[in-house]
């Protein structure tokens, strides 16, 4: 294998100073950064006084630009690639990029740092052992429902972007699938000046909005959180029977997996609910 690496770099969502040290590194030692945007990320360049060339990639060139990538990997030199803010492909650009320098042989090496689901989920005060990233919900109010619709039943907390001429939309399809008492947190503006993480009822959050427009500005996660497990016991009032014999005698991981077996309910679902009954 060669030397020569792919960095895949995290920068900022919105404070500077949320920059590694080793991010800043590796964007000064590369021969070329890959960026999505050049003009965007040339004002962080300037700030650290990054004087490396930018070629940009995104979602319109990225399968054009993977020959030059890989050709000049394979002359030794080491690249990086950026978006325009947090980490790079989590809802950017750069998948297909780094699968096809893997399959060329050359190292991908992560520099990670700022995401702002990571950022959002830390803070909301949302069960954070499993969680759901949907990134962006479909543009269309109807094929935003049916998404919606069949992640009624989720169990996990569920975590979406969103942008603010959409955000007001997407809360109210949210109250129509999931109703207006599931809890969301609006993650808004993380790290910037105006950051707000406000959690409500979604009935009550929607008012909250709609009462006042800055609200509606910036830049959003919003996190929701699961169904209730409880949602099982009311399937099947048997399975609960059977859960509370197998804890009696086993871990919850495995009467939970036990349970779905011999009710043929979710797993998650009955290990939320072995959780909550073992309190
Ligand atoms: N790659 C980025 C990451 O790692 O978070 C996400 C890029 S995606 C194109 C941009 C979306 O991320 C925004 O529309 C918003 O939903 C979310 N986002 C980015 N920065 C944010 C911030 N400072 N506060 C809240 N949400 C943010």
């Amino acid at each position: 294998m060669s030397e020569a690496v792919l960095y895949v770099v995290a920068t900022p969502i919105g404070n500077l100073a949320d920059m590694t040290p080793r991010a800043v590194e590796v964007l000064q030692s590369v021969s070329l950064i890959a960026a999505e945007d050049t003009r965007h990320s040339a004002r962080l360049m300037a700030h650290f006084n990054i004087k490396t060339p930018m070629i940009s990639v995104h979602d319109h060139n990225e399968r054009q630009r993977i020959d030059r990538i890989v050709q000049q990997l394979g002359q030794g030199e080491s690249l990086a690639l950026i978006s325009d803010a947090g980490t790079p492909l989590i809802s950017d650009p750069g998948f297909v990029l780094v699968r096809a320098v893997r399959e060329a042989g050359f190292r991908v090496v992560p520099v990670p740092g700022c995401s702002a689901l990571v950022a959002a989920l830390c803070a909301a005060g949302l069960p954070s052992d499993r969680f759901i990233f949907e990134g962006f919900l479909p543009a269309k109010t109807g094929a935003r429902r049916q998404l919606l619709e069949a992640l009624a039943a989720e169990t996990r907390t569920l975590i979406f972007y969103e942008s603010p001429h959409r955000i007001l939309a997407s809360l109210e399809d949210m109250l129509a699938c999931f109703g207006a008492e599931r809890f969301v947190v609006v993650a808004r503006e993380l790290t910037k000046t105006f950051e707000t993480i406000e959690g409500q009822a979604l009935g009550e959050l929607l008012e909250w909005m709609r009462g006042d427009t800055n609200q509606q500005k910036g830049e959003f996660v919003v996190l929701v959180q699961g169904a209730p497990a409880r949602e099982a016991e009311a399937l099947d009032p048997e399975a609960l029977r059977v859960l509370d014999l197998l804890l009696e005698e086993l871990p919850v991981k495995q009467a939970a997996g036990l349970a779905a077996r011999i009710t043929g309910l979710k797993k998650n679902a009955l290990y939320q609910l072995a959780l909550e009954r073992r309190g």
